[in-house]
């Protein structure tokens, strides 16, 4: 048995679980049957950490009951205005409830060292500040990213799970790290508030949902998704500051997105590039060989449009 599920059980055997100092604390109408105390004594120490981590009232989080109504409120919504069914409903919920905790969740590290590996700045390893807002912005290098995001969104799983918000069956391991997956997951944080234009947010998850247009293979367009979300996540808030419109990140050219590059936005152009720095100039970006590159926004045609106006073909 899982920590999550000894904590979940005691509680649905009446029993509050509360945490004082380094203690286990039960408040029970009635004395707990034994099993159920021999089985909060076995768990005990991972209880009391899975515990720290539980949204509080008394903190900035929500209650437990709060967690329910969210997600019961997500799901009506997503079944009743999104006529998804049931099952697809509580899975979006879920990436909901999932965004969620870690928004208010926020970790902060201080700039100029590693969060994760401890070391610091060079040259084309830079270090990237990861995350939302300004309270949530950790410093990490982008290679120390992945290990990161995982152990966050397993946080973030095994808190969820100890109000009840249990993850759906075929939840994928790799839960945003690719793919349609990821592009729910930023859709539901983008849409969070995060100081993206609205028209952003939006026109992005409009690409994941789209074929390919005329022109790209899958994986060059499953690429530029990609670059799109990342720029999104990492990135957007603060070029929309800098004045970029909708074409400086999105556009391209009605009949030949594929070619004619003096119509493409920033992210049809990134291709495997990395992000180090946005202006209101431009865009600092690495290649993948550790190359320094400047990309500048200039005036593109008049007949330029957002990549998401695109007529499917
Ligand atoms: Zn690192």
């Amino acid at each position: 048995m899982s920590t999550t599920d000894a904590l979940r059980m005691a509680r649905a055997a009446g029993i509050d679980v509360l945490i004082d100092e380094d203690d286990l604390v039960l408040e029970a109408a009635s004395e707990p049957a034994p099993a159920v105390l021999d089985m909060l004594r076995q768990h005990k120490g991972d209880i009391i950490k899975l515990l720290r981590l539980e949204p509080r009232p008394d903190s900035d989080g929500l209650s437990a009951k709060d967690w329910q109504f969210f997600f019961n409120e997500r799901v009506d919504i997503a079944e009743c205005h999104g006529g998804l069914s049931r099952a697809k409903a509580e899975a979006r919920a879920f990436v909901w409830c999932l965004a969620e905790w870690l928004n208010r969740n926020p970790i902060r590290s201080p700039p100029g060292r590693c969060f994760v590996c401890g070391g610091g700045e060079k040259p084309f390893d830079p270090l990237l500040p990861v995350g939302i807002g300004l309270d949530g912005r950790v410093w990490l290098h982008s290679r120390c990213q992945p290990p990161w995001y995982a152990g966050r969104k397993a946080e973030a799983i095994a808190v969820l799970a100890t109000v009840g918000i249990v993850a759906p069956a075929d939840f994928p391991e790799d839960f945003g790290k690719d793919g349609a997956h990821a592009c729910d997951e930023r859709a539901a944080i983008i849409e969070l508030g995060a100081g993206v234009p609205r028209v952003w947010a939006e026109g992005y998850a409009a690409l994941c949902a789209m074929p390919p247009p005329a022109g790209f293979l899958p994986a060059r367009w499953q690429r530029i998704i990609d670059a799109a979300g990342v720029f999104v996540d990492r990135w957007a808030a603060k070029a929309a500051a800098c004045g970029w419109s909708d074409l400086d990140v999105f556009g391209c050219n009605p009949d030949r997105p594929d070619a004619r590059l003096d119509s493409m936005g920033f992210v049809l152009l990134l291709d495997r590039r990395e992000v180090v720095g946005v202006d209101e100039h431009g865009a600092d970006v690495v290649t993948n060989t550790g190359v320094g590159q400047r990309f500048y926004r200039r005036p593109l045609p008049p007949n330029t449009v957002s990549l998401w106006d695109l007529v499917p073909r």
